[in-house]
């Protein structure tokens, strides 16, 4: 096992890769904030400054499960400054997802950490680079709960689930779903507001069934209005990813109408509206249902934004079936849809299911959904031409020439998934809310001009542009 002879006296350089979803971006910013708070311990932007290299990984599909392994093996090739190979540490879901197999297959991995190991890393990193004792370096910064990198942060409400749906492996890596206890949450929520997060992302696999292992009484309606209390004195945002539809309840559609910081976007992954499909999926549903309950919101909820997921290539899916699936696709004409090729994963009931689509089929279909998706995305982004929109700014980043042009979202648009609206190169701050004329879109991409600024609240960091 490779490990860093120098003095446990030197501070040591840690670099981390996330690869994967939100979540994982939650689980990397957590073992970042226990790293960061140990005076052992630096973390580095560059691998090639790194006395250990952490590749926080994904599994949920087989192509994520190689980019993983490739990822990791061309980080084992990295060389400290004394010849010997940089430790990596492999952590998040493909430990979870293959445990102990994994310590006979990759010899050249330094150590595992599965998901539910994760808050241990500071004593992995020790022992990975030869910190014989941590107390030499003195005591741990007070905890600090996460790290602030951005106006927006994601905050898990829950992990695990249960539902099995048969195409999903998910129950099988991140375990049996549970509710982060409310006190949590709203602690994390508090502590990333007063570092200068104005936007409160709420993620898990299942949002809408939050609190129901918990005590009586506590939904996610509930959690959306306390964390709404929390961000309201910045005038901050809220927003919801990952909503079943059976978790749409009358009180979380009034909550997402009537509480201001409460953005108008639903993010439903659907997967498929045809009633056979979805019971082979061991879902629930058909598309009459879905569609009523979408005229429902966009009918309740001013400025409603809708997005889903759409799986083409689902073991048995007939030509009918997925026919259905590109009517309702372009009868509903969501904002924004993810479209995915079904995946056959190892361990999962459709994995093993006997009438899998031919693979150029499916490719066939997917190319089919993409282009419905686009076609109603577009004409949404294209809609907002000419219409003003408070907007976060969320950064900056180089345009064609090379210059520094400052970018930020509007409700309509969530963190990584739906563009950004680009404001050219204007004085700004990160945090800072404006409203914005949008003046062209191209795609998902938006362009637009500030038209007034709101007074700045709190503690925010400069934009570089
Ligand atoms: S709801 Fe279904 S698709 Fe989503 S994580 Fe759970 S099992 Fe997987």
């Amino acid at each position: 096992m490779p490990t860093s002879q120098a003095p446990c006296a030197l501070v040591k350089n840690v670099h981390i890769v996330t690869l994967g979803c939100a979540k994982n971006e939650v689980d990397s910013d957590r073992m970042r904030a226990l790293i960061e708070a140990s005076p052992a311990f630096n973390i580095v932007d560059d691998a090639q400054e790194a006395d250990a290299i952490i590749v926080n990984t994904c599994s949920f599909l087989v192509a994520a499960v190689q980019e993983g392994i490739d990822l990791t093996l061309e980080m084992v090739g990295l060389k400290l400054d004394d010849g010997a190979d940089v430790p990596v540490i492999m952590s998040g879901c493909i430990p979870s997802r293959y445990g102990e197999q994994l310590v006979k297959e990759m010899p050249e991995v330094t150590a595992f950490v599965p998901v539910d190991q994760e808050d241990s890393i500071v004593d992995v990193l020790a022992r990975v680079t030869g910190i014989t004792s941590l107390d030499a370096f003195g005591a741990p910064s007070p905890s600090v709960l996460r790290t602030v990198r951005s106006a927006a942060a994601y905050v898990k409400i829950s992990d695990g689930c249960d539902r099995f749906c048969s195409f999903c492996a998910i129950p099988f890596i991140r375990g049996r779903y549970y509710s982060r206890p409310a006190d949590v949450i709203l602690d994390e929520v508090r502590s990333l507001v007063a570092g200068g997060v104005r936007e409160i992302v709420l993620i898990g696999q299942d949002t809408g069934i939050w609190g129901s292992d918990l005590e009586q009484g506590v939904d996610l309606a509930w959690l959306l209005r306390q964390v709404a209390a929390v961000v309201e004195p910045v005038h901050g945002w809220v927003r919801v990813l990952y909503l079943q539809p059976e978790g749409m309840t009358d009180d979380l559609i009034a909550t997402i109408r009537d509480v201001d910081q409460v953005v108008p976007y639903i993010d439903l992954p659907l997967q498929h509206c045809d009633a056979d499909v979805l019971r082979r999926m061991n879902r629930t549903g058909d598309s009459a249902q879905f569609a009523q309950l979408i005229d429902r919101l966009r009918r309740e909820i001013p400025g409603m934004t809708i997005r889903t997921t759409a799986m083409a290539g689902f073991p048995g899916e007939t030509d009918d079936e997925f026919e259905e699936l590109c009517s309702f696709l372009e009868r509903v004409g969501f904002d924004y849809t993810s479209v995915f090729s079904y995946s056959q994963e190892e361990g999962t009931a459709a994995g093993e299911m006997p009438d899998q689509v031919d693979e150029d089929l499916k490719l066939e279909r997917t190319q089919r959904l993409h282009d419905i998706a686009d076609a109603y995305g577009f004409a949404s982004a294209a809609r907002r031409v000419g219409k003003t929109y408070r907007v976060l700014i969320d950064g900056s980043e180089s345009d064609d020439e090379g210059n520094r042009e400052l970018i930020g979202r509007a409700a309509f648009q969530a963190p990584d998934s739906d563009g950004v609206i680009h404001l050219g190169q204007v004085e700004g701050t990160v945090g800072e809310f404006v409203d914005v004329r949008i003046d062209e879109a191209v795609c998902y991409e938006l362009f637009g001009t500030i038209v007034s600024r709101e007074p700045l609240t709190g503690n925010l960091e400069e934009a570089d542009a």
